[in-house]
């Protein structure tokens, strides 16, 4: 008998009525001769509401208490899907995360899981059940409710699958699988079949939403199967993610991504001497802020700019942490930009072909778009431009890679 996690994200379990969709879609499998765990999402925009809660009273802290707040859809879900379950004839039984429970550090809002005890899961399958369980929540060692991070159910399924041995993990949500653009700016844009661990995590940490960075992560170090399907479809094919050496194209571009999520940051006039970058970072570190693409450029003789994309949610905080150390950091001033959006070209060819960089800025060049940041690794080009050129920069690529056309049709032409 095969064990599978299968995870529900919010639009999946929207409602009442799609909440018995996904009951039947779980007792599927089980006719199938398969054993089932469940990890839920709150019901899509509860969270948000919780959030929003917890900011009208005290806007930008991060405590336990937000925690408790932003947690509670998942206990609402996970007890709904278990009654869902149990109407159609199939043994159920809710788990909250401090029930298991689900060990994470103590970062209020973006919490690292730690460990998990699967014995009592595991009891629960042994039994005939279904655990149903509530994803996104954890339990410090201090034992306080936290928060893995927005998205997070999706780390909570595969570090359920991870703890469980399951043989493999499907995330349903409200697409059918994963695609080589945002089909809404890009309508040629096409499902991919399959995906390297390496691709899809730098999708996830480039802003393509469809799956939580960590829990690509995760997968790939502990190598579990991964597929993303729609829930919302009959026979979803979805898009599995596959170790990379098996990735049949590796000399190509396999995605575009782009995220409207970031802002460009800049210390002004820091003074050019060691040690300066390490404060700033130390100072990013403890506040737990992530920064990307960070660059250094001369301002005047003995001075540097430091620029850098952050998440705009954590623009205030950034302000805050950067004013409170202004002396010891060294800068005159910090420059805000909104009007950024980051592309983001992925593909295990960037490994190797030098023709793939300079295909990019040659398309981007020929709309007219101008790049204010380039940042590559190995196999991921990002670059940032004005967001009203999104949407050209995004088809111009997609068109420039062929990604709107299949392998064989590649092959052929
Ligand atoms: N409900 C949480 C969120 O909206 C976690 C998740 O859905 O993965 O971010
Ligand atoms: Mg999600």
């Amino acid at each position: 008998m095969a064990l599978f996690v299968l995870k529900f994200g919010g639009t999946s379990v929207a409602n009442l009525a799609r909440l018995e969709h996904v009951a039947k879609v779980i007792r599927q499998e089980i006719i199938n001769g398969n054993q089932v765990a469940v990890v839920v999402s709150a019901m899509a925009g509860i969270t948000d509401q919780m959030v929003g809660y917890c900011q009208a009273l005290c806007p930008h802290e991060q405590t336990p208490e937000h925690d408790v707040v932003a947690s509670a859809g998942e206990q609402v879900t996970a007890g709904l899907l278990a009654l869902s379950l149990k109407k159609i004839g199939i043994k159920a039984r809710s788990y909250l995360s401090w029930q298991i429970p689900i060990h994470t550090d103590s970062t209020a809002t973006d919490a690292r899981i730690l460990h998990i005890n699967p014995e009592k899961i595991q009891q629960s399958l042994s039994k005939g059940e279904v655990p149903v369980i509530a994803g996104f929540q954890g339990l410090s060692r201090e034992g306080l409710i936290t928060t893995i991070g927005r998205g997070g159910s999706d780390t909570t399924a595969v570090a359920m699958a991870v703890a469980l041995k399951a043989d493999r993990c499907d995330i349903y949500t409200d697409v059918d699988g994963v695609y080589t653009a945002d089909p809404r700016l890009v309508p040629s844009a096409r499902r991919q079949d399959t995906l390297g661990y390496n691709e899809m995590f730098e999708m996830a940490s480039a802003g393509a939403k469809v799956l939580h960075p960590r829990c690509v992560e995760m997968a790939m170090k502990h190598n579990i199967r991964l597929r993303v399907l729609s829930s919302l479809t009959d026979s979803p094919k979805g898009t599995e993610i596959i170790e990379d050496k098996l990735v049949v194209d590796q000399g190509n571009v396999t995605s575009i991504v782009h995220s409207l999520q970031e802002a460009k940051v800049t210390l002004k006039n820091m003074q050019n001497q060691p040690g300066v970058a390490a404060k700033l970072y130390t100072n990013l570190g403890n506040a737990n802020i992530l920064i990307d693409m960070m660059t250094q450029s001369h301002s005047r003789e003995g001075y540097i700019d430091m620029d850098g994309m952050i998440n705009r949610n954590d623009i205030e905080r950034f302000q805050t942490t950067m004013f409170a150390s202004k002396d010891n950091l060294s800068f005159s001033d910090i420059a805000i930009d909104k009007n950024v959006a980051k592309v983001t070209v992925i593909g295990m060819g960037l490994r190797s072909n030098m023709d793939i960089p300079a295909l990019i800025c040659r398309t981007l060049a020929n709309e007219g778009i101008n790049i204010h940041m380039i940042y590559s690794s190995e196999i991921k080009m990002s670059v940032t431009i004005n967001q009203q050129s999104l949407k050209p920069a995004l088809t111009a690529l997609h068109k420039a890679f062929a990604l709107d056309q299949n392998y064989i049709e590649k092959e052929v032409a």
